[in-house]
């Protein structure tokens, strides 16, 4: 019998704590609720501690970086010119900022006000372009100070941060590092679209990580056999609201405010650092196929990718060929062929 794919999970919001811990022989799940995503945790052989150890990492990561909590280390910083931070959260927000200058601004953590006023998931506002043009020249991140104390001086007073286009991935990643410094050698963390795998499944060589497909997404594209690393997707698929026919989802272009007009439908990106996957899968989103690829050819980042273009080609990194397994009854939006090149 082959292991089945684990599928991608859609990022869900929902309106209840979800909250279960079984034991089954001796292969152990958790699932809750937390960064705003379903979370679930499955690990070989661990205990009921093991796994409320794992989800108070994700808790405590929640509790620290999110925007919307207002008592997180992120908030006073946001509604301050400048603060003293958390050694973790200054440390994030200086990797934030280089990947910014690293990314040409594709992925930019100063993003937080535009990403409140669409509110995509929320009230779904469509802003005017004026609303749009006096949120953005301090809508970015270039320009924060970090000094001694980790003190963080906001590079305009009104900037917002926002890490939900990193965090998830690197909690799954810290998470996962927990159960492994528990002794736990196989396990596996999914957190909205972002998974991180250690070991193997109880019985079989490797994990497979499915890949979504985003114009189907009770369905795969094809899937990626791995271990000890950590996947994130991001997908236009995942958020998003529709007015008068068009499309607006949650991962918007830095440079206009509005979301990304990419080639990519969704891309995956694979690597062992969880921030790291998580960042430049919205950053490739955003800066599109050609220039992803440049960057991964730049080989500045340790990384791997699956892309889903929106002409309906399936395209992987170099790193990928020949393990990226395609399956040929993915279909395009209109129902034909998704095409692996
Ligand atoms: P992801 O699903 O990982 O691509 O992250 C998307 C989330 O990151 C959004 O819901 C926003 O909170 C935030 N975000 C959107 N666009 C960007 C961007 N260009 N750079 C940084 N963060 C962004
Ligand atoms: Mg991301």
């Amino acid at each position: 019998m082959k292991p089945k794919p684990l599928l991608l999970l859609l990022l869900l919001p929902a309106a209840v704590l979800l909250t279960a811990c079984s034991r089954t022989d001796e292969y152990a799940s958790y699932a809750f609720y937390a960064m705003d995503t379903y979370v679930s945790v499955s690990a070989d052989g661990a205990s009921a501690s093991d796994l409320a150890a794992a989800a108070d990492c994700v808790t405590a990561l929640e509790d620290r970086l999110s925007r919307t909590k207002e008592s997180s280390d992120l908030s006073l910083l946001n509604s301050a010119p400048s603060a003293a931070v958390s050694d973790e959260t200054f440390a994030l927000l200086s990797r934030a900022v280089t990947l910014c200058e690293q990314t040409h601004g594709a992925f930019d953590t100063g993003i937080g006000r535009i990403v409140g006023l669409w509110d995509i998931t929320g009230k779904r506002y469509l802003p005017t372009p004026e609303e749009i043009g006096a949120l953005l020249p301090s809508s970015t991140c270039n320009g924060t100070v970090f000094s001694g104390g980790n003190l963080v001086t906001k590079p305009f007073f009104d900037t917002v941060y926002d890490l939900g286009a990193c965090a998830k991935g690197y909690a799954a990643e810290k998470a996962v590092a927990l159960l492994k410094n528990r002794g736990i050698r196989n396990a596996m963390i999914s957190l909205g679209g972002n998974i991180a795998v250690t070991g193997h499944p109880k019985g079989f060589d490797t994990w497979r990580i499915g890949i979504k497909n985003p114009y189907f997404p009770d369905t795969i594209i094809g899937y990626v056999p791995c271990t000890d690393t950590v996947v994130s997707v991001s997908g236009a698929y995942e958020r998003f609201f529709i007015r008068d026919g068009v499309r607006y989802h949650h991962i918007f272009d830095p440079a206009t405010g509005y979301p990304a007009q990419s080639d990519i439908e969704s891309v995956a990106v694979f690597s062992e650092d969880g921030f790291l996957a998580d960042a430049l899968s919205t950053a490739l989103f955003v800066m599109g196929y050609e220039k992803a690829n440049a960057l991964y050819r730049e080989g500045t980042f340790a990384f791997d990718a699956v892309f889903v273009l929106t002409d309906g080609t399936v395209c992987v990194t170099d790193g990928l060929d020949g393990v990226f397994v395609f399956d040929q009854t993915a279909r395009f939006s209109d129902g034909t062929a998704l095409v692996y090149r």
